[in-house]
């Protein structure tokens, strides 16, 4: 290979300081789905990252006044190769499945939902408080497990001390404390809490990526600042993760896992391998659920909801492809 350009511009190459592996993703907004939706600010996925380990999805919301029940009010919607994990700063949430699980979501508790071959759920947050408040994180599940019959786990999650700094660990493990969830790759996600100009040192695991999902108050990873409802990236090789609060004290979830070598496909709430799957568990959806056919098909059905499912988007135009690991 060559250069053709006739008249090249001197590249200057260094290593920058971002090089040491800190990467800063934007948010965008989007409406969650359903009649009354909701403005989440997604970090993940996105043109120039898709996957943080297998972490697949990263959606934020509020603080938002919860005067009434079902600020946030998503009606029974389809998921499959995929788990969901839901956490809250702030608020409750009350979850509706197919497997039968009907379970509260507070603050400092997971709530961890293994869509495998196929689910469906509806979330509508109550009145149990003023302020609503969180984050819904998805993985994605390997080939070898995204068969498997759907199923649902809650746990209240340990906290680990470390100086000034608080991680509540809600899946996998980190400093001592175990989460029992089920992961499928190797995978950690932890609330971290720090006070006002408060640094922490954490061990890392160099055969991870680790996202640092940030809320409200900046922070700083590895000496790079993330600005407030950014989420910062560190590729693997790191055996530390340094995070500075600033001015005011700092709460971040910090999420990681080994590098998720499949291809993915990912469409509205399906994770598959291709487009013609994806085809066929819109139509499946569309078909068992939405027209009402067939309650004992894929995705079963939700109790005690007040309202009917969410209809599939249509299918964009475009054929789908998979995302491929960077
Ligand atoms: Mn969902």
């Amino acid at each position: 290979m060559s250069n053709l350009e006739k008249d090249p511009q001197e590249l200057v190459c260094v290593a920058e300081p971002d090089a040491a592996g800190v990467e800063v993703l934007e948010p965008r907004e989007v409406p969650l789905g359903g009649p009354r939706a909701i403005m989440v600010r997604r970090t993940l996925p996105q043109r120039r990252r898709s996957l943080i380990g297998a972490w697949c999805f990263v959606d934020s919301y509020g603080p938002t006044p919860a005067p009434r029940a079902g600020v946030m009010d998503t009606p029974p919607h389809p998921h499959t190769g995929l788990q969901t994990v839901s956490w809250l700063y702030e608020g409750q949430i009350e979850h509706r499945d197919s497997t039968g699980a009907h379970q509260l979501v507070d603050p400092g508790q997971v709530n961890l939902m293994t869509a495998g071959r196929g689910i469906q759920h509806s979330e509508v947050s109550t009145t149990a408080a003023r302020t609503l408040h969180g984050v819904q994180l998805w993985t994605a599940l390997p080939d070898s497990a995204r068969g498997v019959a759907p199923f649902f786990e809650h746990h209240v999650a340990e906290a680990a001390t470390v100086g000034d700094a608080t991680l509540r660990v809600f899946v996998g493990s980190w400093l001592g404390v175990t989460s029992p969830v089920t992961a499928y790759t190797p995978l950690v996600a932890a609330e971290l809490a720090l006070p006002a100009g408060a640094s922490v040192e954490l061990p890392a695991d160099p055969g991870f990526e680790y996202g640092l999902v940030v809320d409200g108050e900046p922070a700083r990873l590895q000496g790079v600042e993330v600005p407030p409802h950014h989420l910062g990236v560190v590729g693997t090789g790191a055996d530390a993760l340094r995070i500075d609060a600033t001015d005011g004290p700092l709460r971040v979830l910090l999420i990681g896992g080994t590098p998720l070598e499949e291809p993915i496909v990912m469409w509205w709430n399906f994770v598959g391998r291709s487009h013609d799957e994806i085809v066929a568990l819109r139509s499946e959806w569309q078909h068992e659920v939405v027209a009402d056919a067939d309650r004992a098909g894929r995705f079963g059905h939700v109790e005690g909801y007040d309202g009917g499912p969410l209809p599939a988007p249509e299918l964009p135009n475009v054929r789908l492809r998979p995302r491929e690991h960077r």
